[in-house]
C-alpha cells in the first residue's frame, strides 16, 4: 500500500538550500536565484569509516555488483544478500565475494544497502531485512521512491541514508576502475546514531563518488526529481516524441526507413552535442536552416498544452497518484505493465529499427532477446 508521501526528515542536512534576492543585481537572470546544494569531493569523506563496518549489499544487479565490487576494492568488508535459487550467487562468488540471504547477511551487517528493484524492496524488508536491523544500524538505499512513499517505515532506531551514483550501475564500475568516478547524491532521512550522514559519506567514497562530487539532497527530492525526469523527459518524453515524428511522417507519405534515421537515429548525434556543450554547441554545429527551424517550430511541438501536462505529471507524482498506480498493478500480477510492453514491441518504429540496426554493426547493436540469453 502506498499511503500518503512521507513526512521531510527531522534532521537538517549540512548545508540546505537557501534561496536569495537577487533583484538588485544587474545583469542576472531576474528573481529568486537558488544557491547550489553543498558539494563533497574526496577530502571531506572519512574512507576509515566505512572501512571499520561490515556492509550488506542485497541484490547483485546493476547497481548490486558495482557496489560491492567497488567497496571490496576500497577495503571494506562485505556479504551480498541474494535468494538461495537467484542466478547471481555463483557470478558474486566468482568475484571473490561472500553470499548469504538477505536476513543472513542483515544479520551480520551494520550496514545494509537495498539494490533490488524498487517495486519488491517493501515485501523484501518486512519479510527479511526489517526483522534483522537491531538498533544502530544503518539501512541505505540508492533511490528515495519506497522511503518517500511509505512502503517502507523503518524503526526509528536505526540509520537511513542515500547514496545515489547518478549513472547506471555497469557505468560506475567501468569508471572506478579507470581511477575515475561518476557523481552521486547523498541524504539523511533519520539519523538514530548522530553518524549518519559521515557515515554515508564515507560509503559513497568507498564507491568512488567523491571523486567526481557528491550532491547534498533529500529522499523526497531524490525521489521526485528523478520520477519526474524519466517519465516527462529522459523516457517518456523522448520515446513519445520519437513516436509520433516517426508516425508523423510515415503517414504523411515517406518511407519509414527515412523516417527511422531522421527522428530515432540521429537523435542520439544531436545529444552527443548537447552534452558536450549545451543547447548552444548544438545550435552552432546545425545549419541555420535546422537552427530557425528549432526557434519557430520547437515550441509548437512543445507548446502550453505539454507544460501544463506535465505539471500535472508533477503533481501525480508529489501526490502519490503515480506510485499507487505503479504499486497496485505491480502487486496484482503487472497485468498493465505486461500490455504496455507488448504493444509498444510491435510497433512500426522498433520493427524498422530492429532490421536497420543489424546492418549497422559499427552501432555494436544488441536486442533484448540476445541479452536475456547471454545472463
Ligand atoms: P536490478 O539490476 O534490477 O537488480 C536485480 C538484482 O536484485 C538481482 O541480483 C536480483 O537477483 C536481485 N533481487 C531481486 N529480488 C530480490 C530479492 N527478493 N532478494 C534478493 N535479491 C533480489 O536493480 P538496479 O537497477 O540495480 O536497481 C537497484 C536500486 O538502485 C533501485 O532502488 C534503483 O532505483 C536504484 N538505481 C538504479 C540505477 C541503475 O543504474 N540501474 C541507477 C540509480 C539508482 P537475481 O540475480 O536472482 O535475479
Ligand atoms: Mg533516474
Amino acid at each position: 500500500m502506498v499511503e500518503s508521501v512521507a513526512s521531510e526528515p527531522e534532521i537538517t542536512p549540512p548545508c540546505q538550500r537557501r534561496t536569495r534576492r537577487l533583484e538588485s543585481t544587474p545583469n542576472r537572470v531576474k528573481e529568486n536565484e537558488k544557491i547550489m546544494a553543498k558539494k563533497y569531493y574526496d577530502h571531506d569523506a572519512d574512507l576509515s569509516l566505512i572501512q571499520a563496518k561490515k556492509v550488506a549489499i542485497i541484490g547483485y544487479g546493476s547497481q548490486g555488483h558495482t557496489h560491492a565490487l567497488n567497496l571490496k576494492d576500497s577495503g571494506v568488508q562485505v556479504k551480498v544478500g541474494l535468494q538461495p535459487t537467484s542466478k547471481s550467487i555463483a557470478k558474486a562468488k566468482k568475484a571473490g565475494l561472500e553470499v548469504g540471504t538477505p536476513a543472513e547477511v542483515t544479520k551480520w551487517a551494520d550496514v545494509v544497502m537495498i539494490l533490488t528493484p524498487d517495486q519488491g524492496q517493501a515485501k523484501l524488508y518486512a519479510e527479511e531485512i526489517g526483522p534483522n536491523l537491531t538498533a544502530g544500524k544503518m539501512l541505505m538505499f540508492a533511490h528515495g521512491f519506497n522511503i518517500h512513499y511509505k512502503t517502507i517505515v523503518p524503526d526509528k532506531s536505526i540509520d537511513v541514508t542515500m547514496a545515489a551514483p547518478k549513472a547506471p550501475g555497469h557505468r560506475v564500475r567501468e569508471v572506478f576502475t579507470e581511477g575515475g568516478g561518476v557523481p552521486g547524491l547523498i541524504a539523511v532521512f533519520q539519523d538514530a546514531t548522530g553518524n549518519a550522514h559521515a557515515l554515508a559519506l564515507s560509503y559513497l567514497k568507498g564507491i568512488g563518488c567523491t571523486r567526481a562530487g557528491v550532491l547534498e539532497t533529500t529522499f523526497r527530492e531524490e525521489t521526485e526529481t528523478d520520477l519526474f525526469g524519466e517519465q516527462a523527459v529522459l523516457c517518456g518524453g523522448v520515446s513519445a516524441l520519437i513516436k509520433a515524428g516517426f508516425d508523423t511522417l510515415v503517414e504523411g507519405g515517406y518511407d519509414p526507413e527515412n523516417a527511422y534515421f531522421e527522428c530515432l537515429h540521429e537523435l542520439k548525434l544531436i545529444v552527443d552535442l548537447i552534452y558536450r556543450g549545451g543547447l548552444a554547441y548544438m545550435r552552432y554545429s546545425i545549419s541555420d536552416t535546422a537552427e530557425w527551424g528549432d526557434y519557430v517550430s520547437g515550441p509548437r511541438v512543445i507548446g502550453a498544452e505539454s507544460r501544463k501536462a506535465m505539471k500535472q505529471i508533477l503533481t501525480e507524482i508529489q501526490d502519490g497518484t503515480f506510485a499507487k498506480r505503479f504499486i497496485a498493478d505491480q502487486n496484482s500480477g503487472r497485468k498493465e505493465f505486461q500490455a504496455f510492453r507488448k504493444h509498444e514491441e510491435g510497433i512500426l518504429v522498433e520493427q524498422v529499427g530492429k532490421k536497420l540496426r543489424a546492418g549497422m554493426k559499427f552501432l555494436d547493436p544488441v536486442t533484448v532477446e540476445e541479452v536475456e540469453k547471454n545472463v
